[in-house]
């Protein structure tokens, strides 16, 4: 590893000043779980570390208007055991689970995974399905982005130098709407996903047909994405056992795998209609206990 020196701020506003102050050769790190491998790859060679950990503001996880706001430093373990997430957005909650092992998920923070921009990583799959915005701080100011206007490419976000990711805002979900989060992973339990999928469903007001659905998928393309095409087909339709599989179908059709040691591209989008239509059901399950639990 390069030598670096190392910053630890306590407050946000000194945290920006000293990237403004570095510029492209400062980095910020968090949980530390990517940057310290890059790092010892030699992939990234900063020459100052700003320590994001003491900086406080950064670690609440806080309903405000109809939305849940989780500070960019809240890790994965918080958000999983957050009793608020499990009671409002437990698809969330369900998400950071199945991210890795327990020791990961106590370092890993919202911030570093959204920043990091790994397309194979699981909490940004939900967040997009659920309609998430990034929030990003910069010295002269505040601006916030959808989620899918976030992500660029293969580790690439929409952030510029000096930028960070202070909070992500997740809307909770409307009456009659059930989530879920599918994880497949054939090699071992704390791996990435070779497919994951996460997807929202709302009951129309007969309980039988779908209003909206929400599809996103993850470990297909240079980043998570929404299968525009395949998300259409569930408008005000019926999800039987036919229409689900065209649904699955027209996701396949969208997605941009790599082939890698989790799978052939073939493989993963053919996986990708498997992993659609499970999500979808689990969904769909979940909204209807959603409106029962409402009556
Ligand atoms: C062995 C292993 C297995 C893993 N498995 C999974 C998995 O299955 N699923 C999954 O979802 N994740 C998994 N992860 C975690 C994931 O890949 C990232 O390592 C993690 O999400 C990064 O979070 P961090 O807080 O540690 O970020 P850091 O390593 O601290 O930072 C990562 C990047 O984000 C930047 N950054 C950090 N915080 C901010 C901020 N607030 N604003 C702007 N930039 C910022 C840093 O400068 C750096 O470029 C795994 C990690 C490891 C090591």
């Amino acid at each position: 590893m390069n030598a670096f020196e190392y910053r630890a701020p306590r407050a946000l506003d000194e945290a920006l000043t000293i990237l403004r102050e570095f510029g492209e050769e400062a980095r910020a790190v968090a949980g530390g779980t990517a940057l310290v491998t890059m790092m010892r790859q030699r992939l990234v060679r900063p020459s100052c570390l700003v320590s994001l950990r003491d900086i406080e503001d950064l670690g609440r996880i806080e309903p405000t208007d109809g939305v849940i706001r989780l500070g960019a430093l809240v890790t994965h373990r918080e958000a999983e055991l957050s009793p608020l997430l499990r009671e409002r957005l437990p698809v969330l909650a369900q998400t950071f689970r199945r991210v890795a092992t327990v020791r990961i998920r106590h370092m890993a923070t919202i911030g570093g995974a959204l920043a990091h921009a790994d397309p194979n990583q699981d909490p940004p799959v939900t967040l997009l399905a659920l309609g998430a915005r990034v929030v990003i701080r910069h010295a002269g100011g505040q601006r916030a982005l959808a989620l899918e206007d976030f992500f660029r490419d293969y580790y690439e976000t929409a952030l510029e130098p000096g930028e960070l990711v202070t909070a992500v805002e997740v809307p909770l979900l409307p009456a009659a709407t059930g989530g879920s989060f599918v994880k497949y992973l054939p090699r071992s339990a704390d791996d990435y996903a070779t497919v994951a999928v996460a997807a929202t469903v709302t009951l129309g007001s007969d309980g039988e047909r779908c209003r909206a659905g929400r599809i996103a998928l993850g470990s297909v393309g240079a980043t998570p994405l929404r299968p525009r095409a395949a998300e259409a087909l569930l408008t005000g339709e019926r999800l039987d056992e036919r229409r689900l599989r065209a649904v699955g179908e027209a996701a396949r059709g969208e997605v941009d795998p790599l082939t890698d040691h989790r799978g052939s591209a073939a493989y993963k989008r053919e996986m990708t209609a498997v992993m659609v239509v499970r999500a979808l059901t689990e969904a769909w399950e979940a909204a209807r206990r959603a409106e029962r639990a409402a009556r």
